[in-house]
């Protein structure tokens, strides 16, 4: 079986979600084709889809112009995996508190854009994920943090005593980014495991 996974690349470089989705389909013996997905037409032929860091602003008004948000939206209707990181969660979420994100809804939390202040820019915590065993060492890059969650919402992990990586039906949204590390147990866990954590 082929797992096709679509990288939403209207922003950025995706070669290293690239290859921790490549290695998370390994593990369960399956072969991935990654596309990178900068216009519409190609999101409904994936299985699962990356919605990666970068700037939400920027990010969702090219999903908007390109005419790719509906097609995130109905593969999330299907039932099909999302993995929003950090941006991608800002702009995955319902209330992102800021008018220049055209957010998508797809997960029920509101979230503060850059909540770990300047001074912490960005840095490394062994973070205690749901679903995934050994703390994840978890890359915070100028993150949000989820400050409400609606009733269907889990949440999968906390930092500082907030939410920073949430569950709601297929869409797994992370405030870091899973990809830095060389470990793909978030990746797995979002596109192989999240149905039945
Ligand atoms: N600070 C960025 C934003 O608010 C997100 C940063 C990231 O994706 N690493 O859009």
């Amino acid at each position: 079986m082929t797992l096709t996974a679509g990288v939403v690349a209207v922003q950025g470089d995706v070669t290293e979600h690239a290859r921790a989705i490549e290695r998370a389909a390994a593990g369960h013996g399956q072969d991935s084709e990654v596309v990178e997905v900068r216009e519409s037409g190609l999101v409904p032929d994936c299985d699962a889809l990356l919605m990666p860091g970068g700037e939400s602003t920027t990010i969702s008004r090219l999903l908007r112009r390109e005419g790719i948000a509906p097609e995130v939206e109905a593969h999330v209707e299907a039932g099909k995996p999302v993995l929003a990181t950090c941006a991608g969660l800002i702009v995955a979420c319902t209330d992102p508190q800021d008018d220049r994100v055209n957010e998508l809804g797809l997960v029920d939390v509101t979230v503060e854009r850059n909540a770990f202040g300047r001074q912490r820019d960005s840095f490394e915590a062994p973070l205690d994920v749901r679903g995934v065993g050994d703390p994840f060492p978890a890359v915070f890059i100028r993150a949000p943090a989820v400050s409400e969650v609606g009733p269907e919402v889990e949440i999968l992990a906390e930092w500082d005593g907030r939410p920073v990586a949430v569950r709601q039906g297929p869409v797994v949204g992370t405030a870091f980014h899973p990809e830095l590390t060389g470990d793909s147990r978030v990746h797995d866990l979002a596109f192989f495991e999240a149905a039945t954590v």
